[in-house]
C-alpha cells in the first residue's frame, strides 16, 4: 500500500517553518511497512487544497492530511476534503458539547468560530484530540472503485503525534497487510560520491528489490539500503546480503554499519585502545573539540587542547617555533605537524591533532587559496600530515577539515 502526505499551512511554504510532521509520519508508516510515495505541501488556499486532495485520491491508497483543522478562516482542510470527495460536513453536537466543556474547565467561553471544528464529514469517524481542540477524522471507503483510507490530523506536532499513535496506528495495523521493511545505513568518510557509486553501483543494481540511495555531505557519504518483504526475516536477509557485498568492496573505508557517527566510532576505538587525544585548532576554531565532546563520556579519552588562531598562541600553547611560522607561514604542512606534536607534548596525550588552513571567504592567496587546509596527526609512531583543497564555503571547509581529522584518527586506530 502506498501513502501520500499532504501538509497544509501557508507557513510551511515560507523559509521560516519546516514541515516536520511528514518526517514523523513517514517514520511511523514505514514501521507498518507502508511506503510514502508522494508528499505535498499546500498553503491555506481552498482551490489548491481541493486540487491536491483530488490528485491524491487518484494515485494513493492512504492519504494523510496534517494541519488546517483549526477554528480560523484559513483552516480549510475539512471543506476541501469534503469538496474533493463529494461528501457533506455535518456539525456534531456531541463534539460541540465537549469543546464547550473543555473551554469551561479553563474558565473560558467558547467562541463561535470554534464550532466549525465539530464539522465531521459524512461517513467519517471522529478521532479524539487529547491535547487540543481540533478532533481528527478517519474515512475509509471506495472512491471511483478504489479502496481509500483518509486521515485528517491536526497540525501542531505534539497533537498529531498523540493522535496518530493513539488512534491511527492500531487502525492501520488492522487494515494493512503485514509488510516489513529492513534497512541499513553504511557510512564512508572523505570519499568522493562518484567514487563510491562507481564501485558499488554494479553490486546494488543486481538487487532490484533493495532500494539504494546515496546521500552526500561534507566529507561523508551515506548509503541507505531499504527492502520491503512479507516477513522481517526475509527483508533483513536481503539487505544484509547486499550490505555484506558492499562491505567486501569498500572494506575499511566504511566506518559505520549501524548508523553510528564518526565521533562515536573514534570514541569507541580510543577507549578500546586506552588512548587519549588532544587538539590544537586554528581555522576550525574548536569545532573538532566540540564534535568530540558532544558525546557523553568523552572525558575518558579527550584531554582538551587549544584554539590557536594567532601565531603567538600557536607558539605559546602548542610549542610551534616562531621561526617555523616565519619560514613556512601559519598555513603550512610544517606548522600543522608542529601544532599536533606540540599539543600532544603539552597535554601528555597519546595523539595530538593540528589543523591550520584558509577557511575563507577572504584571506586566500595564489599560493594559499581558500580551502587549503593542513591536518596533522601526531602519535607515538610519528606524525602524518594531509594537505587538502576543500571546496565550498567557510562552513563546509571547516566541516570537511574536522571530518578529515576524525577519519585520520579512526584510520590510525584500526
Ligand atoms: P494548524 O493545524 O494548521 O492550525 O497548525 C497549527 C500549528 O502547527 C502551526 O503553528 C504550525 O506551524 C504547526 N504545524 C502545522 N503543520 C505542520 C507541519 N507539517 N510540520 C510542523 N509543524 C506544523
Ligand atoms: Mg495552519
Amino acid at each position: 500500500m502506498n501513502a501520500e502526505i499532504i501538509a497544509v499551512g501557508s507557513e510551511l511554504l515560507t523559509p521560516h517553518r519546516q514541515d516536520t510532521n511528514s518526517l514523523y509520519l513517514t517514520e511511523k508508516l514505514n514501521e507498518l511497512g507502508i511506503e510514502v510515495r508522494f508528499k505535498c505541501i499546500v498553503g491555506d488556499d481552498a482551490e489548491g487544497l481541493t486540487a491536491a486532495a483530488k490528485l491524491a485520491m487518484r494515485r494513493s491508497d492512504i492519504i494523510i492530511f496534517s494541519g488546517g483543522l483549526g477554528p480560523t478562516e484559513d483552516d480549510l482542510t475539512r471543506e476541501a476534503v469534503a469538496d474533493a470527495l463529494g461528501l457533506k460536513l455535518q456539525r456534531d453536537p456531541e463534539i460541540i458539547a465537549k469543546l464547550e466543556e473543555r473551554f469551561a474547565k479553563r474558565g473560558m467561553k467558547m467562541s463561535a468560530n470554534n464550532a466549525k471544528q465539530a464539522d465531521i464529514l459524512t461517513s467519517a469517524a471522529m478521532l479524539p484530540n487529547t491535547l487540543g481542540t481540533a478532533p481528527g477524522q478517519w474515512i475509509s471507503g471506495k472512491y471511483d472503485g478504489d479502496e481509500r483510507l483518509i486521515m485528517l490530523l491536526p497540525g501542531p506536532p505534539y497533537e498529531l503525534k498523540a493522535m496518530f499513535e493513539g488512534e491511527c496506528m492500531s487502525r492501520l495495523r488492522a487494515r494493512v497487510p503485514a509488510q516489513h521493511i529492513a534497512w541499513r545505513t553504511l557510512k564512508m568518510a572523505m570519499m568522493p560520491e562518484s567514487q563510491v557509486d562507481g564501485r558499488v553501483a554494479p553490486i546494488y543494481k543486481t538487487y532490484s528489490d533493495v532500494e539504494t540511495t546515496i546521500l552526500a555531505g561534507a566529507g561523508e557519504i551515506q548509503l541507505h539500503l531499504r527492502c520491503r518483504k512479507d516477513s522481517q526475516a526475509e527483508a533483513e536477509a536481503r539487505v544484509e546480503e547486499l550490505a555484506e557485498k558492499i562491505e567486501d568492496e569498500l572494506g575499511d573505508a566504511i566506518f559505520s554499519r549501524k548508523g553510528e557517527t564518526i565521533e562515536q566510532i573514534v570514541s569507541y576505538l580510543l577507549q578500546m585502545r586506552n588512548m587519549t587525544l588532544a587538539v590544537a585548532e586554528s581555522c576550525t576554531g574548536g569545532q573538532l573539540a566540540e564534535r568530540i565532546t558532544s558525546l557523553s563520556g568523552s572525558s575518558r579519552y579527550f584531554l582538551g587542547g587549544a584554539v590557536v588562531y594567532s601565531n603567538e598562541l600557536k607558539t605559546q600553547f602548542a610549542n610551534v617555533p616562531k621561526a617555523l611560522i616565519k619560514q613556512h607561514g601559519a598555513v603550512s604542512r610544517e606548522v600543522a605537524a608542529s601544532m599536533a606534536e606540540g599539543i600532544r607534548k603539552r597535554c601528555l596525550s597519546s595523539y595530538g591533532v593540528g589543523i591550520t588552513g584558509v577557511a575563507g571567504p577572504s584571506g586566500g592567496t595564489e599560493q594559499k587559496p581558500v580551502g587549503l587546509v593542513y591536518i596533522a596527526l601526531a602519535g607515538e609512531e610519528g606524525t602524518q600530515v594531509v594537505e587538502r583543497n576543500f571546496p565550498g564555503d567557510r562552513k563546509r571547509i571547516r566541516q570537511f577539515s574536522t571530518q578529515q581529522a576524525l577519519e585520520m584518527i579512526r584510520r590510525a586506530l584500526l
